[in-house]
C-alpha cells in the first residue's frame, strides 16, 4: 500500500483547516497537508514532483460542499463580484454535488478537478490558471497510467500555457517565466513537438540569473532532445 492509501498515516499527515466559501457564504473545513512532513522524492521532466508521503495534487482542490464552488486552494477565496454572478448563474450545483470520500482518491482528485476546470471557464479566469488545472489532470492520469487522457489534458495544458505566455502576466500561480519556458519544452517533447522544444529549450538557457536547478533540466532535456536526431 502506497503511504497517501494508508488512513492511519493520513491522520498524521493531514489536518482540517477552515475555510469560507466565496460563492455562498458556507464555512466548513477542508484536509490539507502539514508543512514538513512530505518531501519530494523524484521529479518527472515536466516538473511533476512526487513525494514520500501523500500527493498535494489530491488536496490542492477546494470544492464547497454547499454548493459545488472549486478552486486551487491558492485561489480559492478571490472572486469579484461578476465572476460571482456568472458562477450564480452558471455553476450552482446544489444537491449534484458527489459524496467525496474524507481521504482523497486519484478519481475523486480528477473529478474534483474538472469541475474547478469548469469553474474557471465559467468565470472567465485567465488561460494561465485554466492550463494549470489541464497539466495538473494531465499527471493525475499519468499516475493512474491512463496515456490516452493524459495525453489530451497535457495537450491542452502546453496549448494554454504557450497562450498565455504571450497574454498574461508572470507569476502564473506561482510559476515564473523560466519555468513555465521549460515546462513548455518539455511538454512539447512529450508531445512529439521536437521543433517547438527545441525553441522554447533555447530561451531557457539564454535566461539571465536561471536557476542551477532548472539549469540542469533544460540541459538534460537539451540532451535527450538532440540525441534523437
Ligand atoms: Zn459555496
Amino acid at each position: 500500500m502506497h503511504p497517501s492509501e494508508d488512513p492511519e498515516i493520513l491522520k498524521s499527515v493531514l489536518y482540517d483547516k477552515s475555510c469560507t466559501c466565496p460563492l455562498c457564504g458556507k464555512a466548513f473545513t477542508t484536509k490539507t497537508i502539514k508543512l514538513g512532513k512530505n518531501q519530494v522524492t523524484s521529479i518527472d521532466e515536466d516538473l511533476y514532483a512526487h513525494y514520500s508521503t501523500v500527493n498535494p495534487l489530491l488536496y490542492d482542490i477546494i470544492v464547497c460542499p454547499e454548493c459545488g464552488y472549486s478552486a486551487v486552494t491558492k485561489n480559492f477565496s478571490s472572486l469579484l463580484s461578476k465572476q460571482k454572478e456568472w458562477l450564480s448563474a452558471h455553476f450552482y450545483r446544489g444537491s449534484q454535488i458527489p459524496a467525496y470520500g474524507e481521504y482523497t482518491t486519484i478519481d475523486e482528485a480528477i473529478h474534483k478537478h474538472k469541475i474547478a476546470l469548469l469553474a474557471c471557464i465559467t468565470r472567465k479566469s485567465k488561460l494561465g490558471e485554466q492550463a494549470y488545472l489541464a497539466l495538473h489532470i494531465a499527471w493525475l492520469y499519468r499516475d493512474k497510467g491512463d496515456d490516452a487522457e493524459s495525453k489530451d489534458f497535457l495537450k491542452r495544458a502546453y496549448d494554454g500555457f504557450a497562450e498565455a505566455l504571450t497574454k498574461e502576466n508572470f507569476p502564473i500561480l506561482g510559476l515564473d517565466e523560466a519555468t513555465l519556458l521549460y515546462m513548455l519544452a518539455a511538454m512539447a517533447h512529450e508531445l512529439s513537438k521536437p521543433e517547438e522544444s527545441k525553441q522554447y529549450l533555447s530561451s531557457v538557457i539564454t535566461m539571465p540569473g536561471l536557476s542551477p536547478r532548472l539549469k540542469d533540466h533544460a540541459l538534460n532535456l537539451k540532451e535527450k532532445l538532440y540525441e534523437k536526431r
